[in-house]
């Protein structure tokens, strides 16, 4: 940290922070809403708010395509955003931002474009044990499609990625890593750096799941040197329904359309289309510009209060939540992975997740319980799930406090 966010960190009023979400202000079953469940979805703050009241209050048109003045407008709003986008994870060129649906969407469009154009029978995607079925199924779908097989990384115990494996997995058939930033579900951070050297240095491109990073830390995705990162809007205190894919723009210009519509043409026959340049080749359709705008104003938030200020409040909140947790023999965490974001799996001896998670939110607690999208982990951990509690830098020590009564009440009445 540099001397003012040490200031930073030393001044910030957190409630004066809290203020900014008005969701945190409300009660749940008569208590006050404790929101642990950012790996989910994060909450918004009322500028977020305001900037979609604003647009479809003063401003709503659609893009690209008129010379009047409010379409022009809400285009330059848009693209703005984009380029916004692409400075805050430092793309090379603002043209290697499309905007998707969010992480899902942009991991389905590299499948079924990349895939389709580049994957033959005997060729290998190769992923990790902590994927999200959206790192997962895309790729089984292409891999089935085009005669292609899913490899698949292992986890030490500890949930850190075997490296050792990832190094032997990675042969002349495999065409494509893709892999996590951060687990949600264990809350490892991959080393995606030093995976991407290795991978490059055997011609394998990498895809980066950033789902779960670009609200923890600062991304560079020239530094990480990554062929494609995803991201989605929600997960970092903007909208849902917007987010995006990053791609070096040879190779996204290599790529066929993922699909067809307005927009993504440059010119339209019966018998001929010529198609758009980047970005707009991958966004057939009416863009969803309100979300883009917004999802602008949240990476702004983030910015005026620091990525470096946040990482160093969310190490906070999980190193006081890993010693409460860890002072209740009753309780064993899920993953200890030397880098961690903040986000802590847990079971409880002898009561199931969802047991668990039906007292704990009668507390005004939202915690997350199940497999969090992640059912392979799950299976191969052999636990059905887990509790899940995830830290945003407006939570509290005494949130955390919270929960572990409400932790002490589910023991009470399960044993
Ligand atoms: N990858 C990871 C690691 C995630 O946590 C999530 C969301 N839970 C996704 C992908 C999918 O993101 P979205 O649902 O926003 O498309």
């Amino acid at each position: 940290m540099n001397t003012k966010q040490e200031l930073f960190s030393l001044t910030v009023d957190i409630e004066k922070i809290r203020s900014d979400f008005p969701i945190l202000s409300r009660k749940v079953h008569n208590k006050p809403l404790v929101y642990f469940d950012n790996a989910a979805t994060t909450q918004k703050p009322q500028v977020v708010i305001d900037a979609l009241i604003n647009y479809y209050t003063n401003m709503n048109s659609n893009v690209h395509r008129g010379v009047h003045y409010l379409s022009q407008e809400a285009t330059s709003a848009f693209e703005e955003v984009r380029v916004k986008i692409g400075k805050f994870i430092n793309a090379k060129h603002t043209h290697e931002i499309i905007y998707t649906r969010g992480c899902t969407e942009s991991i389905n469009l590299v499948a079924g474009s990349w895939g389709r154009a580049n994957l033959k029978e005997g060729d290998e995607i190769l992923i990790s044990a902590l994927e999200h079925h959206s790192n997962i199924v895309p790729w089984q779908m292409v891999c089935g499609e085009m005669g292609a097989k899913l490899t698949v990384c292992p986890i030490l115990e500890n949930g850190a990625l075997d490296m050792t494996a990832l190094d032997e997995l990675m042969t002349a058939r495999t065409k494509l890593l893709a892999i996590t930033h951060i687990s949600n579900a264990l809350g490892t951070i991959n080393p995606v750096k030093e995976i991407t050297q290795k991978a490059h240095a055997k011609g394998i491109l990498v895809l980066i799941d950033g789902a779960q990073a670009l609200s923890h830390m600062k991304v560079d995705v020239q530094d990480i040197g990554c062929d494609f990162y995803t991201f989605s809007a929600h997960k970092v205190y903007g909208p849902m329904g917007i987010g995006g894919l990053y791609g070096k723009e040879e190779i996204l210009n290599a790529m066929p359309p993922y699909q067809g519509g307005g927009e993504m043409i440059k010119s339209v026959t019966f018998e001929k289309t010529t198609y758009n340049e980047l970005p707009f080749k991958f966004e057939a359709g009416t863009p969803n510009v309100g979300d883009a705008i917004a999802f602008g104003v949240a990476l702004d938030y983030i910015s005026n209060l620091g990525l470096d200020w946040i990482a160093a409040r969310e190490y906070e909140l999980l190193q006081y939540a890993t010693e409460r947790l860890n002072s209740d023999p009753l309780i064993k965490i899920i993953g200890d992975a030397p880098e961690k974001a903040s986000l802590i799996s847990f079971i409880i001896d002898k009561i199931h997740p969802y047991d668990a998670g039906t007292i704990i939110d009668q507390f005004g607690i939202a915690v997350r319980t199940g497999s969090h999208c992640t059912q392979p982990l799950m299976d191969s951990l052999g636990i059905p799930g887990t509790i899940r509690a995830s830290f945003a830098f407006y939570n509290t020590k005494e949130e955390i406090d919270r929960l572990m009564e409400a932790i002490a009440k589910v023991e009470e009445l399960f044993l």
